[in-house]
């Protein structure tokens, strides 16, 4: 099915309680495109009254929404999807101009966000309460689960639509009302997409608001502010353990999810497929150039695959295509950010100094950084230590398969991880050792479907996304019991 569309309007606006306008604050944000620098939009920024504003009209909104019938609430989700496919190419391309996404990654991420519109609009009709027994004679004891009200989303620039959607789309299907956060450097498809979206496909006014300002200034109010009784954050782990911190401060306690860093390993034991093994290492690791929560960010090899696999895989790096990340061969696009490169820069050199040995290298072309392969890599080198979020990645050397265990799990993260061997019982036995939320055997990292558990542990983050894991995420139970007959009391 092709309709034609008319593209949406220049995003220049906030999208508050309903109202496309200008922010209070005296600042204005300039989107730029990080391949060639053109500026894509400018933006005033919003104030602690606007997201005050966002707020209230959102906990109005949701009284209303919460009573509406499951069927036309998931008929509003049908018809965002109907809206992704008619609009994809215009997502797609949003994703490549503002978040620098190549054009394969930007057909993930566009069908990734369209998943997760689907499987919630199952949601309505599947969320569900219990009647369980009592020990106290004629009572009945009921569950019921409840919307929780309004939910505050912060959302990240490396996947921006699939991870506000990704929050929204269930906490809507569920009954809430959302107020998204996107980061400052793709507020459009963070954000402002998903805000025309939703007003195109009829959601009423006032029960998604998008608001555009600096983390810095309106997110601890974000966060604080009496009216969110849950806060879903996806983004960087110092950032979301202030959140969890301001979420549980003296003055309130709130629902988080926090979804955030990972330092995934990728092994390779030596009786893995040794071509399979380092195709899954090229996608996993360059994947929108490495910029990725479940991205590899280390490589462990088994003793008797090592030399071979770092042989090979220099190989198959060194002829990815860098550059223009519109063209649909392009492997590696642009970096986000001139902050994003200096950081990455500084851990190449550091790489060098710590004593890694470079096997692929490149020069940088404005914001091109091309592909990065330190072999000899130690656990105490910085870039086996923390999460790397670019092109860069370092092969360590494990002398068996308790030895690769070890170094897998030696990370303070936990999100994703892969292990490739030619045994499944042996992968099954050795996933079940390594401390994370997912685990992929003969496989990449970078998996997520939308009705299956998301989520990490250790200082990747708390809760879990997609499928029922969201319906427990943004619902809360709400226990009813009933006295039938009149109850005996002691005095
Ligand atoms: P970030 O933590 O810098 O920013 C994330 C969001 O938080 C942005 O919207 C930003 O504006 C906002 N923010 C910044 N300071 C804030 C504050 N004080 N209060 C409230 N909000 C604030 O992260 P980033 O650089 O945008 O994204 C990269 C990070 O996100 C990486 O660490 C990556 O691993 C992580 N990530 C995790 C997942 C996951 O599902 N676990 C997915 C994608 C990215």
């Amino acid at each position: 099915m092709t309709h034609l569309v008319d593209k949406y309007p220049v995003f220049g606006q906030q999208f508050i309680a309903g109202v496309w306008c200008n922010g209070r604050d005296s600042a204005v944000l300039q989107v730029n495109n990080p391949f060639d620098g053109s500026l894509l939009s400018e933006i005033v920024q919003a104030d602690s009254k606007d997201l005050d504003e966002a707020y209230q009209k959102a906990a109005e909104a949701q009284k209303k929404w919460a009573a509406t019938s499951p069927a036309e609430r998931a008929a509003v989700l049908h018809r965002v999807v109907q809206i992704f496919d008619q609009r994809r190419e215009e997502i797609i391309d949003w994703l490549i101009r503002e978040s620098g996404s190549t054009r394969i990654k930007a057909q993930i991420e566009w069908g990734a966000a369209r998943g997760i519109t689907l499987e919630s609009a199952s949601f309505p009709a599947r969320v569900h309460g219990k009647i369980l027994p009592s020990n106290i004679p004629g009572k009945e004891n009921r569950v019921y689960r409840e919307p929780l009200g309004v939910v505050g989303v912060i959302s990240p620039w490396n996947f921006p639509l699939h991870l506000s959607q990704r929050s929204v789309a269930p906490a809507l299907a569920l009954g809430n009302a959302v107020v998204i956060k996107p980061a400052s450097d793709t507020p459009v498809t963070g954000g402002l997409l998903l805000a025309r979206i939703y007003e195109e496909a009829g959601l009423p006014a006032g029960l998604l608001s998008v608001l555009v300002g600096s983390g810095a200034k309106i997110g601890d109010a974000f966060v604080e502010h009496e009216v969110p009784k849950f806060i879903s954050f996806t983004g960087s782990t110092p950032v979301g353990l202030n959140i969890g911190r301001l979420a549980s401060s003296g003055k309130h306690l709130k629902h988080v999810a926090l979804e955030l860093g990972g330092n995934s390993p990728f092994v390779v034991l030596a009786d893995a497929d040794l071509e399979q093994a380092v195709n899954a290492a090229v996608m996993g690791k360059f994947l929108h150039q490495g910029q990725i929560c479940m991205a590899i960010n280390r490589i462990i090899v088994e003793e008797g695959l090592y030399d071979a696999f770092v042989a090979r895989y220099a190989q198959r790096v060194s002829a990815l295509k860098v550059g223009n990340p519109h063209d649909a061969d392009t492997v590696i696009g642009p970096i986000i950010n001139a902050k994003q490169l200096r950081g990455l820069v500084a851990k190449i050199s550091r790489a060098k100094e710590e004593g890694a040995r470079f096997v692929v290298e490149g020069q940088l072309v404005g914001q091109l950084l091309p592909p990065h392969v330190f072999a000899d890599v130690t656990p105490d080198m910085e870039i086996a230590r923390e999460e790397i979020f670019g092109p860069l990645v370092g092969i360590q050397r494990a002398r068996d398969e308790i030895h690769a265990l070890e170094l897998a799990n030696d990370s303070k993260y936990g999100l994703s991880s892969a292990v490739f061997t030619s045994s499944m019982e042996r992968g099954v036995r050795f996933a079940r050792q390594i401390k994370a939320g997912m685990t992929h055997i003969n496989d990449i990292p970078v998996n997520d479907e939308a009705h299956v558990p998301f989520g990490g542990e250790k200082n990747s983050g708390l809760g879990r996304f997609n499928g029922e894991w969201a319906i427990e995420e943004f619902t809360t139970d709400h226990w009813i019991s009933v006295q039938h007959c009149p109850r005996h009391y002691p005095f």
